[in-house]
């Protein structure tokens, strides 16, 4: 019998009856999630860059993972924030302290707008902010 004979045995039923717009109806299901996080981090954040402190439209906003992604951070909603285009490049990969390390200002902004995030993220802004401008 031939390895692909062996998958579509093991295969659960529901995975092979799939039809394509069951992918569509996920990617949509996807789309709204997303908008609806966007929403409760505007409304969380001021409606602002909590980076640079620039109020934001809906369509500008982008979300932004203070612990990234890349660096084991998660999507859970004390995780994010809003964030202008270009203050979410100038973090990057960064992690939150040495992102506030190098630029105090947006510590400061973060500690006063990113009302909603986790508290162990807050704490460590302050300490970074405090230390960056104590240097
Ligand atoms: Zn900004």
């Amino acid at each position: 019998m031939s390895r692909r004979g062996m998958l579509r045995v093991v295969l659960p039923r529901s995975s092979r009856g799939r039809r394509p717009s069951d992918d569509r109806d996920r990617h949509l299901q996807f789309r709204d999630a997303k908008r609806a996080l966007k929403h409760a981090a505007m409304r969380d954040c001021c409606r602002r860059c909590v980076y640079c402190a620039e109020r934001l439209a809906l369509e500008e906003a982008t979300l932004d993972h203070v612990y990234p992604l890349a660096r084991g951070g998660t999507h859970a909603a004390g995780n994010l924030v809003t964030a202008c285009a270009r203050c979410n490049r100038l973090k990057g990969d960064m992690l939150p302290h040495e992102f506030f390390a190098r630029h105090p200002w947006a510590g400061a902004n973060f500690v006063r707008y990113a009302r909603a995030v986790h508290r162990a993220l807050k704490r460590g802004a302050r300490r970074a902010v405090s230390l960056a401008y104590a240097a």
